[in-house]
């Protein structure tokens, strides 16, 4: 679902993205972890469009983001094209990101409405659906602001799954919350993955990573380190700088 072959970023003259090469499969889910200033979510907001590659190739289903490639050559996306691909990737960032003046079910259907054409009564049933799986069907009414973090959080899951996404990215979705709240949000996440969503997510939470994921990136200084098995990572890391990352984390 996700292919990464020599990813580079750089802003002007920082490279952050020296060559990221990973792969996530259909259904996988895959923790990003790695020190501040890595590069993790750079890397997923060149997978969401947010950012474009300056070389290598990054692909998801199968196809080239951003760019189009013909006799080996690239050749950027119309932004109508570039904007299909976007659709099809949900992300969730650290800070909600909600619209505070509108109501949880109306930041739900938003997107659904405008981007995809649906109904208002069709978008109504679905984010319905989503806010009840996410636990928060009570909520429909509320503004974010009459929300905890965490339930802010969720909410904003609910919003992504709405576009009904191939492939979900989580940048630190639970950092910014009180340590309380972390529980349901992981847990929401938790059922997203068994219900078989590719995920790609950005945590420092390791038990979430432990249980759940399928696949543990270390990533410093913007390439992978080392990539596995969460268990068998976690427990014997091959990588002196994964040794001690995990060491402090631990
Ligand atoms: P991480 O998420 O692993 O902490 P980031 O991807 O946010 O790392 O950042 C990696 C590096 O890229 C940092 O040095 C950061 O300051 C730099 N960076 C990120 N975005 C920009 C930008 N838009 N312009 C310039 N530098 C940036
Ligand atoms: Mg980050």
């Amino acid at each position: 679902m996700v292919q990464a072959e020599s990813v580079c970023k750089n802003f002007g003259a920082l490279q952050v993205l020296r060559g990221i090469s990973l792969e996530v499969q259909h259904g996988e889910v895959a923790c990003l972890i790695g020190p501040s200033g890595s590069g993790k979510s750079t890397f997923l907001r060149c997978v969401n469009h947010l950012e474009k590659v300056n070389a290598g190739r990054l692909r998801v289903d199968g196809e080239l983001i951003g760019y189009r490639e013909r006799a080996g050559k690239l050749y950027e996306l119309s932004p109508r094209d570039a904007a299909r691909q976007r659709r099809d990737i949900g992300m969730v960032f650290q800070h909600f990101n909600l619209f505070p003046h509108r109501t949880v079910l109306a930041n739900v259907i938003e997107a659904p409405v405008l981007v995809k054409g649906k109904s208002r009564d069709e978008a109504t049933v679905h984010a319905l659906d989503l806010l009840d799986k996410v636990g928060l069907a009570a909520k429909a009414d509320a503004y974010p602001a009459q929300l905890s973090g965490g339930q802010q959080q969720r909410v904003a899951i609910a919003r992504a799954l709405a576009m009904e996404p191939k492939l979900m990215l989580f940048d630190e979705p639970t950092s910014a919350l009180d340590p309380e709240l972390v529980g349901d949000v992981l847990a929401v996440m938790r059922d997203l993955a068994q219900a078989g969503m590719t995920m790609l997510v950005v945590t420092h939470e390791m038990g979430f990573a432990r249980e759940v994921a399928d696949q543990l990136v270390f990533m410093a200084d913007g390439v992978v380190v080392e990539r596995g098995n969460p268990r068998a990572m976690l427990e014997d890391p091959q990588h002196e700088r994964t040794k001690t990352f995990l060491s402090k984390l631990l």
